[in-house]
């Protein structure tokens, strides 16, 4: 599969790279602490192929039936890329999806409910079970930070996070890895991301292990890798405008 698509995301994923290493430069960090999730939705299933041979482990979506087909539409075509991809859903999620979600997700940053941990927790058994891996490792979850309290665009409210997260760290299935934020539409990226980071801080210290701080898009990577970003998830800049659905 080498052809002009390929170039492109090639070409995308380097002015990325370029990017990262500037901004974690300039924020005195090394680039391998942060992780680039390549979020590939509305994109079809031969764009993950490509990315796969372009040497793209972590792979993200935020529409649950589309991910799932693309999940499987990959272990069908290519089942050796398949195996190394990790699956990351990054969008919101409804609590009566998140059993199907952890059929497939090798992490969840977009926890925002304790029925939808739940939902993950039991997914993620199921699984086990299917699979009858008796020793399989807990799914990775980060919570969901809204920081304006508009929950309709995702994540938990700052109050209701200590709880959640409490919740969360007592479920056998999954392990709180840490915390993701969404920056409202309103106001300054930058301003969001360090009020976020407080927010992580704290986190914390009730939960010295949830040390993933998941922030950043194609807009804003460097003011989040500014204010302490883990994880950037990239869409547009590398896979070029979404199709018009
Ligand atoms: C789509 C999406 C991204 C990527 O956004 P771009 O602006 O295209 O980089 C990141 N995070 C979430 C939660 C998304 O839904």
């Amino acid at each position: 599969m080498t052809d002009l698509r390929m170039d492109e995301l090639a070409a995308g994923l380097s002015t990325t790279r370029e990017r990262l290493d500037a901004a974690c430069a300039a924020a005195g960090r090394t680039t391998d602490e942060v992780d680039l999730v390549v979020v590939t939705k509305f994109h079809p299933v031969d764009d993950v192929i490509r990315l796969a041979r372009l040497g793209v482990r972590d792979v993200g979506e935020n529409r649950v039936q589309e991910a799932a087909a693309k999940v499987a539409d990959l272990e069908a075509a290519e089942p050796d890329l398949a195996a190394a991809i990790r699956w990351n859903m990054v969008g919101n999620i409804q609590s009566n999806k998140a059993t199907a979600v952890a059929g497939w997700a090798d992490k969840v940053h977009s926890v925002h409910s304790v029925k939808v941990a739940n939902g993950l927790d039991r997914g993620r058994a199921r699984r086990a079970e299917e699979r009858g891996d008796t020793d399989a490792a807990p799914l990775p979850v980060l919570l969901q930070l809204s920081l304006d309290a508009d929950t309709s665009r995702g994540g938990v409210a700052r109050k209701d996070l200590p709880a959640l997260a409490d919740h969360v760290a007592g479920l056998e299935n999954l392990t709180l890895a840490g915390l993701m934020v969404v920056p409202p539409l309103e106001g300054e990226a930058a301003e969001h991301f360090a009020d976020a980071a407080q927010v992580a801080d704290e986190f914390r210290r009730a939960h010295p292990g949830a040390v993933e701080f998941s922030a950043g898009m194609s807009g804003d990577i460097e003011a989040a890798i500014a204010a302490g970003s883990t994880c950037v998830r990239v869409g547009t800049a590398i896979m070029g405008p979404r199709p018009v659905v």
